[in-house]
């Protein structure tokens, strides 16, 4: 019998993006299936090309003479489920991406690195281990060896996978290695695989969910109950049933939601997906679910090597883990029988891919929900408005946790600082007269401090306080920032220049740093709280493997008193000890100036505030602010995300913005701003061609286009930026747009040489 398989070929263009049919040779029969790679013959001159099979068949498609060969598989790799091959053809059409990247996303991990065995690490003595253990578990610079002894204890029959050691308890094998020389551990190849519901007990005991957390579980339960009974009906699940936003305020619990959610999937034999956006994924996180699943859970992370990524992607698909906990892309694990998607901080803008396909996990994972029977569980303390306009709607179920599930753990109270009158109170110093208060008080009382500051890298912008005269790079539209050295330095390209004695503008000597990055902050901090012990947390105190988690364990352990940074402190942490939280600025986030700015903002000062009283020491924050009668500022203070919610729908409607209308963006990128603002007018022009052809055809819903104009950041590295938006009310016509700019810029990319133009229907970062 002949086989004849259906092959995706890896060319990203678009006249060939469809599929070609292949021979399957007698020597390659039973090695290729959906989801294989493989390398076929194409075009006239036979070149050799990879591919990726989407269909095998016995049934030869009449309307080609003669297929050729396929010339090689590539054996290791696990073909996909043909699940998550519906799922890139969903991709494709939703998108408008080519199939092939449409299977690249899915099938994420690309190769096995080396064939790797399977390794499992056993104690050689328990005694001996327990031991060791006892003595080096609190100290700082045996952190790791402690971590893996202990879940070796822990673990019941003392052995540990190499998975979990690397992917979950982030151990690096030269720890591993000195474990191993030091005779504590050994090691073993090829075990047969562990039974993966062998538990760990969990070392906190678990807690009693509370009746709105209890209210919860039930109702997403019982939607599950009535998926099933629907399915085995041969009907379709309502997306009511499928799809349900978990609205709860910071510390409400909603992880404890999740784990019971999980458990109960887990305990129908079905499989987990929870992501978390890759910022949050710390070993703190991980930690929690690992003590409650132990070994079932396979974590995906950036930090992995590729070898690693591997092993974790194939302790899922070996069916030797049953949850799935990483970032956006783990979204594609390959399991069989996945019953349930979290994804926790939904609204977090990590969760939209920036190249193509330029995906939302949340529409993917409904997507991929649906294939699979599965349910999705939306949860954040600040709901995207996008997610809560469909629950309101009704396309979503809505839970809401309304208060904070640690027995005396309020939510925080908020004050709001005027920046301006410190101004004219002459106080100059980033830290307000409030603010050093509170500080203070916090200290004397022994708890911890968290400051926020939205600016990574080192200082805030320079400007004339005279004139407002603000130093810009050459290169790029962006201010400049100061270093310690007295050196301005752009952030997007790292030019710099010497700080001029007085303002180029009107010669005013009044200019300085105005505002502050974290470094700036930290320095500031320890001169005026010379007592106080100080930790900064940001890309450039973080940037390597396990730095991180250094710096925030350190912290939960209370080798600090006041922690400084960027959001990476914003997310998700959970520190009991820390009853005060001071916002620098507020109002660094809004100068992006888009539709978009004041949701953000919101967000990022919400989530910050809830890192406050979390323990059972009441809670306090203060937001500095220049404009303290902004609305986004005003209802993060007050903790109001159903007034802020209100608000901001009722602007989007008046203005046809998401969520309420479509937004297409079509980015122009060039070195020359002269091609730019050609190819800008060229498109603008193939947009009204295309809309005057649907108009025609009697579309009828608003359509607005603005632009060509120039980008909020005009230019980087010296190439010119432009941007065109389209709201419109139908996806249909914003999709057809989209082509029809595509194929303007594949005709014409001969006359735009320098240009490059990207197109985006669901913007999450605007130009
Ligand atoms: P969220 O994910 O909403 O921020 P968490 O699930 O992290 O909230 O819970 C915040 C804190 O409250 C955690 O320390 C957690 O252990 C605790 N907690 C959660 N649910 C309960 C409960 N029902 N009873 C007691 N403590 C709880
Ligand atoms: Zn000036
Ligand atoms: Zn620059």
């Amino acid at each position: 019998m002949e086989i004849f398989a259906d092959v995706v070929v890896d060319i990203n263009i678009k006249s060939v993006d469809r599929v070609f049919l292949y021979r399957v040779p007698e020597h390659l029969k039973g090695r290729v299936a959906a989801g294989s790679r493989v390398t076929v013959p194409f075009g006239k001159g036979n070149r050799e090309l990879g591919g990726i099979v989407v269909a095998v068949s016995d049934q030869k498609d009449e309307s080609v003479a003669a297929p050729k060969d396929i010339l090689s598989v590539s054996g290791d790799l696990p073909p996909a489920s043909a699940q998550l091959i519906r799922l890139a053809g969903w991709m494709r059409s939703r998108y408008g991406c080519t199939m092939v990247q449409a299977l690249k996303t899915v099938m994420p991990v690309r190769k096995p690195v080396k064939e790797r065995v399977q390794v499992n690490y056993y104690l050689t003595d328990e005694a001996a281990a327990r031991q060791v253990y006892e003595k080096i578990k609190g100290s700082k610079r045996e952190r790791a060896r402690a971590r893996m002894l202990g879940a070796m204890l822990d673990s019941g029959d003392g052995s540990i996978s190499r998975e979990t050691a690397a992917g979950i308890l982030r151990i690096s094998s030269s720890t591993i290695r000195s474990l191993l020389s030091a005779g504590l551990i050994r090691e073993e190849s090829r075990q047969i695989v562990r039974n993966p519901s062998g538990l760990l007990p969990s070392r906190w005991g678990r807690v009693q969910l509370n009746p709105e957390q209890t209210e919860a579980v039930d109702q997403i339960m019982a939607s599950w109950d009535r998926m099933q009974e629907t399915v085995r009906q041969g009907g379709r699940a309502s997306s009511r049933d499928m799809v349900h936003l978990l609205y709860g305020v910071t510390g409400s619990g909603k992880t404890e939601v999740y784990m019971e959610l999980m458990d109960r999937v887990l305990s129908q034999g079905r499989q987990v997906i929870m992501l978390i956006p890759e910022i949050s994924l710390t070993l703190q996180t991980v930690t929690r679910f690992y003590e409650r699943f132990g070994d079932r859970i396979a974590v995906m992370n950036s930090r992995l090597s590729a070898g690693e990524r591997y092993d974790q992607y194939m302790k899922a698909r070996r069916g030797q883990a049953s949850i799935m906990i990483g970032p956006r892309s783990a979204l594609f694990t390959s399991f069989e029988d996945l019953g349930l998607i979290i994804i926790d901080e939904e609204h977090e803008p990590a969760y939209k891919s920036e190249s193509s396909p330029k995906y939302l996990a949340r529409d993917a994972a409904i997507q991929r929900a649906k294939l699979a029977g599965a349910m999705v569980v939306l949860g954040s303390a600040t709901p995207s408005l996008s997610s809560y306009y469909k629950a309101r709607t009704g396309a979503y179920s809505l839970h809401r946790l309304t208060t904070r599930a640690r027995q005396g753990s309020l939510l925080p109270g908020v004050d709001v600082v005027d920046l301006r009158e410190e101004f004219k109170r002459k106080n100059m110093s980033p830290i307000s007269g409030p603010l050093r208060e509170a500080m203070d008080q916090c200290l004397a009382q022994g708890s911890q401090i968290m400051l926020f500051i939205n600016r990574r890298g080192f200082a805030g912008f320079v400007s004339c306080r005279s004139c407002g005269y603000v130093f810009k790079c050459r290169h790029c539209d962006v201010s400049m920032t100061i270093h310690g050295d007295g050196i301005l330095r752009c952030h997007y390209c790292g030019s710099e220049q010497r700080m001029p004695k007085v303002c180029p503008s009107c010669g005013s000597p009044y200019i300085a740093g105005f505002g502050m990055g974290t470094e700036k902050l930290e320095t500031l901090v320890k001169k005026e709280f010379p007592k106080a012990r100080v930790l900064r947390l940001d890309r450039d105190t973080a940037s390597g493997k396990g730095e991180m988690d250094a710096i925030l364990e350190k912290f939960s352990e209370g080798q600090a008193d006041i922690l400084i940074g960027t959001q990476m402190i914003v997310k998700g942490h959970d520190f009991n000890r820390v009853s005060l939280v001071g916002i620098i600025a507020a109002d660094l986030s809004m100068f992006s100036g888009s539709y978009l700015s004041s949701e953000r903002t919101f967000q990022l000062l919400t989530q910050a505030a809830g890192r406050a009283g979390r323990g059972s020491r009441p809670g306090r924050v203060i937001i500095q602010t220049y404009r303290p009668d902004e609305a986004c500022i005003r209802f993060a203070a007050a903790q109001d995300y159903e007034a802020f919610y209100e608000q901001e729908i009722r602007f989007r409607q008046a203005m046809h913005y998401p969520p309420v209308s479509q937004m297409l963006m079509i980015s122009i990128e060039s070195r020359s701003d002269q091609e730019a603002a050609q190819a800008g007018a060229g498109i603008r022009g193939c947009i009204d061609r295309e809309i005057k052809r649907q108009r025609e055809d009697g579309e009828q819903g608003l359509i607005q286009v603005m632009g060509p104009s120039r980008a909020g950041i005009r230019k980087v590295r010296d190439i010119y930026r432009y941007v065109i938006y389209v709201k419109n009310d139908s996806r249909q016509s914003a999709f057809s747009i989209k082509n029809a700019v595509e194929a303007f810029a594949d005709r014409r990319s001969g006359d735009f040489r320098h240009t490059y133009i990207g197109t985006d229907l669901d913007p999450y970062q605007l130009f």
